[in-house]
């Protein structure tokens, strides 16, 4: 059952038609890929999935539940959350302290209020190492970390604060090729947990290594929308 629906969605800022008339469905488990050029609608579209912007037509649904979120944490508090291309890192904070940053904006945070330093490091430390990330030092700053292992830091965060479906906004597109698998290694370990992800990005290659859907938007319409076997070289 897919958790985020959305039939026939569409977006007019003012007069002009940012999106229009896009189904998509997000599964638990699976990876949905969103292709397109600049301008092809894919910002509006993760906006409106997010809560920052409202559909102005169409349905957007919630495990089946028509919504209409006005402001990001409506968004979250479902279990919908985004990691941005630029993410909420601070460089100088330590990894650990970066790992909770911007809780408050998340689920969950009551609960670590309550929570010691030392704590605290442990539930980063079990984090990290069930994505499968390895780092030496919870201690050093977050600046000092490569684009794939900050990307993967915020992925891990996401995860642990209790996001249902990821929205990944291009988070491959700054990265050269090694730190682009490291970062597509998390993709997958964050569907294998079962969540839903949407992997935006304008790189096909990285969506065929782990889409298990592929949209193409185009000057703000689905141009393709096809499943994996649909479009799959194996047989
Ligand atoms: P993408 O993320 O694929 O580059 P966008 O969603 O940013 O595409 O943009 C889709 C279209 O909507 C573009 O033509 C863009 O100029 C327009 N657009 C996006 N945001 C706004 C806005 N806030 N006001 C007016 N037009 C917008
Ligand atoms: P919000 O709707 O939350 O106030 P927007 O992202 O719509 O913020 O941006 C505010 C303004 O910036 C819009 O009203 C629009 O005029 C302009 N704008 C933003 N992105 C674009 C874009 N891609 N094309 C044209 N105008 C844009």
């Amino acid at each position: 059952k897919p958790i985020i629906e959305l039939h026939n969605v569409g977006k007019l800022y003012g007069n002009v038609r940012a999106l229009g008339e896009v189904d998509l469905a997000v599964k638990p488990g699976q990876v949905t890929c969103v292709l397109g050029d600049n301008g092809a609608g894919k910002s509006t579209l993760i906006k409106i999935i997010s809560g920052l912007h409202q559909h102005t037509q169409g349905e957007y649904r919630v495990d089946g539940e028509p919504v209409r979120f006005s402001t990001p944490r409506e968004a979250l508090d479902m279990g919908i959350a985004t990691v941005y291309q630029d993410l909420a890192v601070v460089p100088l904070m330590p990894v650990w302290r970066n790992f909770f940053l911007g809780s408050e904006l998340t689920r969950g945070l009551w609960p670590l209020r309550r929570l010691d330093i030392e704590k605290m490091k442990k539930i980063v430390d079990e984090e990290l190492c069930a994505m499968g990330i390895e780092l030496d030092d919870l201690e050093q700053p977050i600046g000092t970390l490569s684009g794939g292992q900050r990307q993967s830091v915020a992925i891990a965060r996401a995860v642990y604060f209790g996001a249902r479906v990821l929205i990944l906004d291009e988070p491959t597109a700054a990265l050269g090729v090694k730190q682009s698998g490291v970062v597509l290694k998390y993709i997958a370990a964050a569907r294998d947990k079962g969540l839903g992800v949407i992997f935006i990005t304008h790189n096909p290659h990285h969506a065929y290594m782990v889409g298990d859907h592929f949209a193409v938007l185009r000057l703000g319409a689905m141009e393709l929308s096809a499943d994996r076997r649909q479009v799959s070289l194996e047989e």
